[in-house]
């Protein structure tokens, strides 16, 4: 059985408990791995080995750091085929989805902040004559970033990637339910040469390993993804030592089909925006709000080809829905279902579960928008349909709730798109589109949903800190 290792200070290395969690394949059910339970001893010596190398990579030119960045892209793409596989079999997502989004993505992310940080600049103000002030961008030192399970490299990848560029020296804990391919990826920084303590990953429980580096007082920053229960708990133990915070959290995304949209491409995609990654992805479409005259036909074509997703093994290419990842999320998501039920939802499609952790996807109607099932998270593959009546109405639905990640408006009339967009409490808005990600743009959610931005110069900014520098040179 494969034991996974924490990597420190460049090296392999077992945890100092010498004790380990059970890892799954959820497709089979069966444990196949074991995960380091890593403790406040091995952060230490992370934490130290991190401190140590960060006056020399801090101090190294940014095309320098670029190109350590985009050798281990480069390699990342060399091995997309075992990573995507090793991803698939850790998570039970389909493998046409791991070799086309999460492991090219995980690529990019290197790729993308190696360029981006040759380009990155800072502000400078003239303030009078003889009086210039300039903002100067400096890495923080040592840094958390935390990862969840539902896309384990890319999101993980996501954070360490700028975090990187902008010279921080990083201690990341990925999520212990899916820590195969930050595995993976220790081994290809060690390959690409990456000088040790630059980056350090540590596997273990969140509420062990992962408590103790949002508290650990060498660390500057933490960059955060994952549920809005555990992103409170880390602003709670965080907030007395000020340090910087990005928190990306759960959602309860609404998409609001209007009854002049293109029926075709509104249907085809929320098919993925419903179901990709078995509802899984924080930008998934849980509530459909639909425009009532178009409502019995939407819901026909949209049940119909739910029907026709194929559920199954996920290493097979031509899978549509793999498993979930997990026994007790399985647990978690059949619970709604029932709770749904009892709430007086009918059940259109799916709500049946298959051996492994197999849940089919699932519609349902019938549900106000004030009840549990629409209000709570459920990050799975179910959804459900509410009809509305006017512009208004539809608006007041999506903002009905706790949560303001994304939001999808499917219309073609531009002014209504653009005058629903500008009402939505949401920290991203799809017109037409789904998912259509630019790297580039600020990435977080409002409310409930988190607080900071990723992406582009936000993630770069987040990583540094502005010190202003005022001259008088008169
Ligand atoms: P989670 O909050 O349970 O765990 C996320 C990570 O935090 C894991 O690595 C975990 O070990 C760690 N952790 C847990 N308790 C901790 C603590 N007390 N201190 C420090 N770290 C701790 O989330 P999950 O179940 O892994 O992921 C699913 C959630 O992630 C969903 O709510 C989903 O919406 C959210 N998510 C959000 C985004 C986004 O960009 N907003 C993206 C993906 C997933």
């Amino acid at each position: 059985m494969e034991k996974i290792k924490n990597y420190i200070n460049g090296k392999l290395v077992e945890p100092s408990s010498g004790q380990y969690i059970d890892n799954f394949e959820p497709a089979q059910a069966k444990k196949y791995a074991e995960t380091p339970r890593s403790n406040e001893k091995d952060l230490e010596v992370a934490v130290s080995a991190a401190k140590a190398a960060f006056p020399s990579w801090s101090k190294l030119t940014a095309e320098k750091r670029a190109s350590y960045l985009r050798k281990i892209s480069n390699l990342i793409t060399d091995k997309l085929d075992e990573i995507a596989k090793a991803e698939t079999i850790d998570t039970g997502k389909p493998i046409q989805l791991s070799s086309s989004i999460d492991i090219p993505r995980s690529a990019t992310n290197f790729s993308f902040f190696a360029d981006a940080i040759t380009q990155f600049a800072s502000e400078s103000h003239t303030t009078s004559s003889g009086v210039l002030n300039y903002t100067l961008r400096q890495p923080l030192g040592v840094v958390g970033c935390i990862s969840p399970w539902n896309l384990p490299l890319y999101l993980l990848t996501w954070k360490i990637a700028p975090a990187l560029a902008a010279g921080n020296c990083v201690i990341a804990k990925p999520s212990e339910v899916t820590p195969m391919t930050a595995f993976l990826l220790s081994k290809i920084c060690m390959e690409a040469d990456l000088p040790p303590g630059v980056l350090n990953i540590v596997h273990g429980l969140g509420s062990e390993i992962g408590d103790a580096l949002c508290k650990h007082k060498d660390v500057k920053a933490v960059s955060f993804t994952g549920s809005t229960v555990t992103g409170s708990a880390i602003a709670k133990v965080a907030a007395p030592t000020f340090r910087k915070l990005s928190l990306e959290l759960g959602g309860k995304n609404p998409n609001i089909i209007f009854a002049d949209c293109d029926l075709e491409k509104a249907v085809s995609t929320t098919l993925r925006s419903s179901f990709s990654n078995q509802g899984q992805i924080c930008l998934c479409g849980s509530r459909i709000l639909i425009e009532e005259s178009i409502y019995e036909k939407f819901k026909t074509e949209f049940v119909k080809r739910t029907k026709n997703l194929k559920m199954g093994d996920p290493l097979d290419k031509s899978t549509d829905i793999g498993s979930l990842v997990s026994e007790p999320h399985f647990k978690k998501v059949m619970s709604y279902i029932q709770l749904a039920k009892e709430e007086g939802g009918k059940v259109l499609t799916g709500g049946n579960s298959t051996k492994g952790w197999f849940i089919e996807p699932t519609i349902i109607e019938g549900l106000k928008n004030d009840c549990k099932t629409n209000q709570e998270e459920i990050f799975g593959p179910v959804v459900t349909l509410i009809p509305f009546k006017s512009d208004k109405q539809a608006i007041e639905l999506a903002n009905q709730s706790r949560y303001g990640l994304a939001s999808s408006i499917w219309t073609s009339n531009l002014k209504r798109a653009h005058q629903v967009a500008a009402e939505i409490q949401s920290g991203i808005v799809w017109i037409n589109t789904w998912m259509q990600r630019d790297l580039r743009t600020p990435f977080g959610g409002v409310k409930d949903s988190g607080v900071g931005r990723e992406g582009g110069w936000e993630a770069l900014r987040f990583f540094t800190e502005p010190k202003n520098v005022c001259v008088n040179y008169e």
